[in-house]
């Protein structure tokens, strides 16, 4: 079994004293590579850094959290950024109108300066969306956006929908290990065509709430996502073997990587 986790924040801090025992780890359970994932200019530069030192990939982009951040270089340091070999799409980049870290019209603009550089230099998405819908489907339909993963997809119905209308992929996390809120998943999973799913842990949050035992101060890693591969596999009336085939071919076609 090999598989792809599409969304990893490796240059989180609580990856700094171990972090080759956590690739270690990825590996030996069957994760052969990780899309770390880039939240800032900085941390995207350490994240294509981790990627080229293990052999993964990385994403170049900056956070809606952090857009108040963003000023007239951030662009130009994403684009110089993308040119890494390891670097195969923009973001994390989008809404989140659940946190509100920063102001509404900041994130839409460096939201919007993202997706036109993700179009200019021909890269997928990697995409952040919080309580956001519809805003975010009209501006990637306004844009023309095709090519993109509705990153730790955590919606209803009808924003599924849309994002399937708009062509995306669907990354799902533990979230739908989650019973307090991420039942509503184990339903909708079956509504994600095969040849749209991806999966991925977004460690070191969202740990699977029913992972026993649970890991030491609850963070997640790599290692983890065979655990949401088997929830997605029994919601999916599916072998474990066969969903991690597809959601591996679908991180290939995405992102371009073999
Ligand atoms: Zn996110």
């Amino acid at each position: 079994m090999q598989l792809v986790d599409i969304g990893a924040n490796l240059t989180h801090p609580s990856f700094h004293d171990d972090v080759d025992a956590v690739v270690a780890r990825a590996r030996a359970a069957g994760v052969s590579t990780v899309i770390v994932t880039g939240t800032t200019v900085l941390e995207s530069r350490v994240g294509a850094e981790i990627a080229e030192r293990f052999d993964f990939y990385a994403t170049a982009g900056v956070h809606p959290h952090h857009a108040r951040d963003c000023d007239a270089t951030t662009i130009d340091a994403l684009r110089q950024l993308a040119q890494h070999p390891k670097v195969v799409a923009i973001g994390e980049c989008g809404l989140d109108f659940n946190r509100n870290y920063s102001p509404h019209p900041d994130q839409e603009k460096w939201f919007v300066a993202q997706l036109e550089l993700a179009l200019e230099l021909k890269k997928p998405l990697f995409l952040h969306s919080r309580d956001a819908h519809p805003r975010l489907s009209q501006i990637l339909k306004t844009h023309g956006v095709q090519r993109a993963v509705a990153h730790c997809f955590t919606g209803e119905r009808e924003e599924l929908r849309a994002c399937l209308d708009l062509g995306l992929y669907i990354g799902i996390t533990g979230w739908i290990c989650d019973e307090r809120r991420g039942t509503h998943l184990l339903q909708l999973v079956r509504d994600i065509p095969a040849d749209r799913l991806l999966l991925e842990t977004d460690s070191p949050y969202l740990t699977p709430r029913d992972m026993r035992p649970q890991p030491k101060a609850r963070r997640n890693e790599p290692a983890f996502l065979p655990h949401i591969l088997k929830t997605v596999a029994r919601a999916l009336r599916r072998s474990a073997e066969e969903v991690a085939a597809e959601t591996t071919r679908n991180a290939q076609a995405l992102f371009g990587i073999a």
